[in-house]
């Protein structure tokens, strides 16, 4: 049998044999006996201000300009995008993902949150927060998402406000998007020059602050590699110089640019019919070209070896806080990747990824105490990780996690395979 001792101020202190060990006698002890015990879970990639549920942006220019200032950019508006933010970052915890990182949020709600967090206000997942986006005029997130710079020197400054700010990551936006597009092919369509992105990089990179890459197609993957990203996100098909340039990024931090896929995000309103997602065929076909681009990206990332993380859009359409093991069981369904390979990708690798492995995403003595329970093993079946029987964060149980699930949302899902 063995035990894992935990410090009170969070950390593993011992991992044992529980012959072996000498536990203090004012400890706790949690009796996991016949359960699984793995790291807690990393969330690379989602926002917090939505929790899933189906939206479709159809509204006129005039109707968002309206909605941001009479609604969301008003004192009550402000007050309900920082309950829901919080209320997405617990729904995740309570399902088992540890630590989140927030790539794209409105008025740095997510540093706020963050910093309620780390000064204990309340137990909260651990948090990388990026504020709003870096994009262009006209580009994806812009404005309301979105700090806009159409220079160099604008994205420096940036980047510079956003640190200003608080935030532990850049997040900026190489290509168009599908939620924005207005016309076929628009959603990879190149936004940012390779300039912008270098003088971007070359900003946060010397303060040691990762940039993570949206980017929809393979030209904008080739500039945003070129100009040096820590990540990209959601990605695309490769070519032969790509592939070499994530392998050795010399311009990355980590000398090589992982890869973030969203599978989950783009598969229901790329593959499932018009009628059930009631998305309009311009999105159903931009979601089916960056889908099919996005799953041949990930296939060669796997077969060439090119560093992969997890990250699921949480936020997006059908795309819930607590789900994050969809995105895993469609790793395997479409590439060779088994459940013990999508689980180190999941934990490990998204933290050596992200910067922070030297804190959590494994379980070693002087990292986080951040663990998941399950009562049945994820490597016979990865939908264990749907039902987590205790969370750990920090050293911070939760022993009876509460999950409210979205059931339009998972009927869906579930119907699909
Ligand atoms: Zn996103």
């Amino acid at each position: 049998m063995m035990t894992i001792l935990i410090h009170e101020d969070g950390l593993i202190q011992e991992i044992g044999k529980t012959s072996d060990l000498s536990i203090p006698s004012h400890y706790q002890t949690i009796d996991v006996a016949g359960k699984y015990v793995m790291p807690g879970l990393i969330n690379a990639h989602v926002h917090l201000f939505a929790d899933g549920k189906p939206f479709t942006l159809s509204a006129s220019e005039g109707l968002l300009n309206f909605a941001f200032h009479h609604i969301l950019d008003t004192r009550l508006g402000r007050s309900v995008l920082k309950k829901r933010v919080k209320k997405n970052a617990l729904t995740a915890l309570h399902s088992g993902v540890t630590t989140m990182r927030s790539v794209g949020e409105f008025f740095y709600t997510d540093v706020q949150l963050r910093d309620e967090i780390n000064t204990n206000r309340f137990v909260g997942p651990n948090l990388l927060v990026s504020g709003y986006f870096l994009s262009v005029t006209g580009g994806h997130g812009a404005p309301y998402l979105a700090l806009i710079g159409d220079s160099p020197w604008e994205a420096r400054k940036n980047v510079r406000l956003n640190v200003k700010n608080g935030v532990d990551i850049i997040k900026i936006c190489v290509t168009g998007g599908v939620t924005d597009a207005n016309m076929v092919g628009e959603a990879g369509r190149l936004q940012m020059t390779e300039e912008e992105v270098a003088a971007i990089c070359e900003e946060a990179h010397k303060i040691g602050m990762r940039v993570a890459a949206h980017v929809e197609s393979t030209e904008g993957v080739r500039i945003a590699l070129e100009g040096g990203v820590d990540t990209i996100e959601h990605g695309a098909e490769m070519d032969e110089e790509i592939i070499s340039l994530y392998k050795n990024n010399p311009r990355a931090l980590n000398g090589y640019t992982a890869l973030i896929p969203t599978m989950q995000a783009a598969y229901p309103a790329a593959k499932l019919d018009t009628s059930l997602t009631k998305v309009n065929e311009t999105v159903k076909e931009n979601s089916r070209l960056v889908y099919d681009s996005m799953l041949k990206g990930l296939r060669q990332a796997v077969e060439h070896h090119i560093k992969i993380g997890v990250g699921t859009d949480a936020a997006m359409s059908y795309v819930t806080h607590y789900d994050i093991w969809r995105e895993l069981d469609h790793f395997m369904r479409q590439t060779k990747l088994n459940a013990g390979q999508v689980i180190e990708r999941v934990t490990k690798s998204n933290a050596e990824i992200l910067g922070i492995d030297h804190l959590t995403g494994s379980i070693d003595v002087g990292k986080q105490a951040d663990l998941i329970v399950m009562e049945q093993n994820p490597l016979n079946n990865i939908k264990a990780l749907s039902d987590v029987a205790m969370v750990m964060v920090k050293g911070n149980l939760i022993q009876t996690p509460s999950v409210t699930r979205i059931r339009e949302v998972d009927e869906l899902l579930d119907s699909v395979w």
